[in-house]
């Protein structure tokens, strides 16, 4: 089982209209890119006269929409969790570039990103399920939502004030990894669905700011656990959505030491994680996720799950170093 490595490029913003886009997708010429581009190319920041080019399964363009990606690349994966397989989707990409644009999206229906649309999705097939078992399969969702800051996990469904600095604990509880007081909640339909996760990101820029930190700096964690019950059978499995930290690289701008110890954290994780998917891919013997509390949670590689990474690019000069350093990270895991 591979991971599946996407890039998606924003679109300007409003305030950079003026700037050019130095970020472009190609099609590669090994034909098999399903009509989409499969290559990333932008200048070499320190030579413009040459280009530099990255290879990955798809690359979304600026004009992508929410639903083409979703349809694209998530939605097949649904059975799969159905099939008692754990799914993981990562967004991963500097502070700015798209990363919760993609998990969360906004508002209006178009705008919603894979985050809700997966929730729904799940929903309805719970429905179908039952359904069609005529109500022999009994199908329950819940959700527990938590950040991962500095290696140490803090549930988002708790009010901020309640938190113990030290974070939760993990344990291994018969060869899974679990966050030991982590809330969960049941949830049946979109609709509290919605409630849960909205109150839940307040409680995370709150919490931030208490920290004086920035929620861009913590690993945020949604695990949908999905439970299908018959008379004689119990399947479960899990589909984690996770808004990665910010991947730039904070040293440059920002040398405090509290944002030392932040840079260094989300450094040493999104090095395993790189070293994890790396792992996968090239189907080694041992895949090391036990070395950070994110992979260690989520068992990644473990069970036969699927992983999808979406590598989030910003297309202006402003990201320029960042974005080579990020397309360097995800490339090495392609
Ligand atoms: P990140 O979470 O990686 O820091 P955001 O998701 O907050 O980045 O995106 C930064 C800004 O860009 C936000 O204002 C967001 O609405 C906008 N944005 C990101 N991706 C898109 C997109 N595909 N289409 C339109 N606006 C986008
Ligand atoms: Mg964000």
């Amino acid at each position: 089982m591979s991971v599946r490595v996407i890039a998606r490029i924003r679109p300007l913003l409003k305030h950079e209209l003026d700037k050019d886009s130095i970020v472009t997708a190609e099609s590669s010429t090994d034909g098999d890119c399903k009509g989409r581009p499969t290559i990333v190319r932008l200048p070499n920041p320190k030579n413009p006269a040459e280009s530099f080019s990255f290879q990955f399964n798809s690359v979304f363009e600026q004009d992508a929409t929410q639903q083409e990606i979703f349809d694209a690349e998530i939605s097949p994966t649904v059975k799969h969790l159905f099939n008692g397989f754990d799914l993981s989707i990562f967004a991963h990409g500097c502070t700015g570039t798209g990363k919760t644009h993609t998990m969360r999206g906004g508002k209006a229906l178009a705008d919603r990103g894979v985050i809700p649309r997966l929730l729904s999705a799940i929903f309805r097939r719970c429905k179908k399920i039952e359904k069609d078992s005529s109500g022999a399969t009994q199908v329950t969702v819940r959700l527990e939502y938590f950040e991962i800051y500095c290696e140490r996990v803090y549930d988002l469904f708790e009010p901020p004030e309640k938190r113990t600095p030290s974070g939760l604990p993990i344990r291994d509880n018969n060869r899974k990894t679990v966050v030991v007081g982590l809330t969960e909640k049941p949830c049946a339909t979109l609709k509290d669905f919605e409630q849960l996760y909205d109150q839940a990101n307040i409680n995370r820029s709150t919490s931030a700011t208490k920290l004086n930190a920035h929620s861009s700096r913590s690993h945020a964690v949604l695990g949908v656990k999905v439970t299908q019950t018959t008379e004689t059978t119990i399947r479960v499995s899990r589909a984690s959505c996770i808004d990665l930290a910010g991947s730039e690289d904070n040293r440059r701008t920002d040398n405090s030491t509290e944002r030392l110890k932040e840079s260094n954290a989300i450094n040493s994780s999104l090095f395993t994680l790189a070293n994890c998917v790396d792992a996968i891919n090239s189907k080694a013997p041992r895949i090391p996720y036990r070395e950070s509390k994110l992979t260690r949670i989520l068992s990644l590689g473990q069970n036969g799950g699927r992983t999808i990474m979406i590598l989030n690019l910003a297309p202006t000069r402003a990201y320029h170093l960042d974005t080579v350093s990020s397309l360097s990270f995800a490339s090495r895991t392609k």
